[in-house]
């Protein structure tokens, strides 16, 4: 890797021998792991007596749970933005060693018998040539020792989300995914399935992918990312 990259830090540029972050950027790096929603895995400010933040409890996703690893903010927002858009697919490598953490850490998504990458559209696939969750979710077996099923197939091309209101979104989103053509639903019944994805924003994305496995016969689906994009409130 480093005969093709510069040892700079991704994040601030400035030179390191700690790749890709460079130790000051690393300590920024805000780490999800307690006071969160039990459903969403979002932060929950404040007095810590409620388990469910007040999205999930107007509208809970068809998510069992869902965890993420850091808040998608600076650094770890350029991380992301490199793994996806700039060829930096060894990053999957780093992703993945504190994904299993997360895993490990958490009694639902431990229990857990496959992890299934959410699909690019063929095309999409084809232009950036990997997909970036399939990249993950690979990288996770190899750390958890579970193993990957392609279960889902994107129908159509979805706009990108980000700068979609919540109920676009969800329009968006809806009969975007089915099972693949081959998937027997042997494969999934009364399965627990952990379903992974880059970032988080609303959920719809995560949200649709699990309807389908659960209309398939998955017992529960947990979801893990790398990054939550969620407002600071
Ligand atoms: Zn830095
Ligand atoms: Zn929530």
């Amino acid at each position: 890797m480093e005969f093709f990259y510069p040892s700079v830090c991704l994040g601030c540029g400035k030179d390191t021998e700690s790749l890709p972050l460079c130790t000051q950027c690393l300590a920024r790096i805000r780490v999800v792991d307690r006071d969160f929603c039990e459903l969403c895995g979002r932060p929950i400010r404040g007095p810590v007596h409620t388990s469910f933040c007040t999205a999930c409890l107007k509208r809970p996703l068809s998510l069992a749970r869902i965890r993420a690893w850091a808040m998608y903010r600076y650094p770890v927002d350029e991380l992301i933005q490199a793994f996806k858009y700039n060829r930096r697919q060894g990053l999957s490598a780093f992703f993945s060693v504190r994904l299993e953490a997360v895993v490990q850490s958490d009694k639902f998504l431990r229990s857990a018998d496959m992890i299934v990458p959410i699909p690019l559209h063929p095309l999409k696939r084809w232009w950036r040539s990997y997909n970036q969750s399939a990249l993950l979710a690979e990288s996770l077996a190899k750390e958890s020792g579970l193993g990957v099923a392609y279960l889902l197939r994107r129908n159509r091309m979805t706009r990108t989300q980000t700068r979609l209101s919540p109920k676009a979104r969800l329009k968006n989103v809806q009969g975007a995914f089915s099972l693949r053509n081959k998937v027997e639903s042997s494969i999934i019944a009364g399965k627990k399935l952990i379903l992974i994805d880059d970032v988080i924003t609303t959920g719809s994305t995560l949200d649709a992918a699990a309807k389908v496995l659960l209309d398939a016969g998955a017992s529960q689906i947990y979801g893990l990312v790398v990054g939550g994009a969620w407002r600071e409130r």
